[in-house]
């Protein structure tokens, strides 16, 4: 049996069974090996690793959380804390992941007739192709549920898919890209698997981002792009379909935000049996202590409400509003997290080479992607009081 690090302090991943906890200790190795000792570099010049991608491609963690198709399956217990293992390391990576093989896969498994999948999600599985997810808008983040300007006019056997999506992960090198837009003759979101290269779709890389530095994030033109009615996902005719995927891939993010909170822990715990002040390591102070274990009660709370999460996702009955609140509690419980490590760190937190800084600026996109605070608060704020409070 593999043993959990300390920081895992109620040994959650006894909950695995020994393949699931083999399988977290082959991604932790390769995060630990392949990513830490090089993820600064691309950071700072907001490359992205594309040679690595075989390699995690090998690692058996596509799709998790399906079953069929080519994907590893495991269940969402095992998916959520590959996700959390990835992000302990780095969250653009765990944010690349979770875009491919949650966002887009999850829209093609979901959404898609059983043609469809078994036309993409092999290939997707094995990380041959890959995905990206496309809803956000320049003028339409939070309120996409209502107000997505992007068209989708039917045209025989085609769609012209006309308008302007923003931060769209992937993108700029993504093989299929999910589109949600509006048709105009019924007025209802439905999505569209777009290949490029194709005429009408263009993509813009986003600079200069502060966080996630090393996701390749784009503006996306759709100028009378076209795709074939065999590229609209079949299996989704409204909003709620999107929700659909959005509530599997919130749980991903509020695990992904454990991850995040657990690696700046970490660094922390590590750094202050190091580091001696006043003659003695600072980990021997009473109040560093304190945020050292405030640190630990964060992750270790957050990550059991995410087990718990999983297990209402296996048993079929997670809602909307139970990936809402995990999302918007872990994702603040995080932020507070990554602070507290900065602090300890004193001015060596704001350098890359200690790490940290880094977990303090990425958690800033994880705390805003996939439904802001309040958004994920007015979820559940509905769901307690009977009463939507959007608008
Ligand atoms: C790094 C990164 C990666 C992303 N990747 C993708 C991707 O791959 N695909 C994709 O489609 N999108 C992606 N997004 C977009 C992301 O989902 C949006 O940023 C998010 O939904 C918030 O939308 P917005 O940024 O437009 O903020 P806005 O919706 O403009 O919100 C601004 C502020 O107003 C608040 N607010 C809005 N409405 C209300 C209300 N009714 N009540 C109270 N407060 C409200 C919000 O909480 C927020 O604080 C990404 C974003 C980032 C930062």
């Amino acid at each position: 049996m593999t043993s959990a690090p300390d920081s895992d302090f109620y040994s959650l991943e006894l909950l695995l069974d020994p393949a699931g906890r083999q399988l977290l200790q082959r991604v932790r190795e390769f995060m630990e090996k392949e990513i830490e000792p090089v993820i600064n570099r691309y950071w700072t010049r907001e490359e992205f690793p594309h040679e690595l991608i075989p390699a995690i491609g090998q690692l058996g963690i596509v799709g998790l959380a399906y079953q069929g198709y080519g994907c590893a399956g495991g269940g969402n217990l095992l998916d959520g804390m590959v996700a959390m293992e990835l992000a302990r390391v780095d969250s653009s990576m765990a944010t690349f992941f979770g875009v491919h093989s949650g966002l887009a896969m999850g829209s093609i498994y979901l959404c898609g007739s059983e043609e469809q999948k078994q036309r993409w999600l092999p290939a997707m599985a094995r990380m041959e192709k890959i995905g990206a997810f496309g809803l956000t808008e320049p003028d339409v983040g939070s309120g996409a549920s209502r107000g997505l300007t992007t068209t989708a006019r039917r045209d025989g056997d085609e769609w012209v898919l006309d308008g302007q999506k923003k931060w769209i992960g992937n993108a700029t090198f993504a093989d299929y890209v999910v589109i949600w837009a509006r048709d105009v003759a019924d007025n209802r979101v439905k999505g569209f698997v777009v290949e490029p290269p194709t005429p009408g779709f263009s993509t813009t890389k986003m600079r200069d981002k502060i966080a996630l530095r090393v996701v390749q994030n784009a503006y996306i033109t759709l100028d009378g792009a076209r795709v074939p009615e065999a590229n609209r996902l079949q299996n989704a005719n409204s909003f709620r379909d999107t929700a659909a995927v959005l509530r599997l891939t919130r749980a991903g993010v509020a695990w992904m935000a454990v991850g995040c909170a657990r690696g700046a822990y970490e660094h922390a715990l590590a750094y202050a049996k190091e580091r001696q002040q006043f003659g003695r390591p600072i980990a021997g102070f009473q109040l560093v202590q304190d945020q050292l274990v405030r640190m630990l009660a964060n992750v270790t709370s957050s990550a059991c409400l995410c087990v718990r999460l999983a297990q209402l996702q296996e048993a079929g009955i997670a809602a909307d509003q139970h990936s809402a609140l995990a999302k918007a509690f872990c994702t603040v419980r995080m932020r507070e997290t990554v602070g507290l490590a900065r602090e300890l760190l004193g001015g060596n937190g704001i350098l890359l080479e200690y790490h940290v800084g880094r977990f303090v600026a990425d958690a800033e996109a994880i705390y805003s992607y996939e439904g802001t605070r309040e958004m994920n608060t007015l979820i559940v704020g509905r769901a307690i009081t009977g009463t939507g409070a959007f608008v």
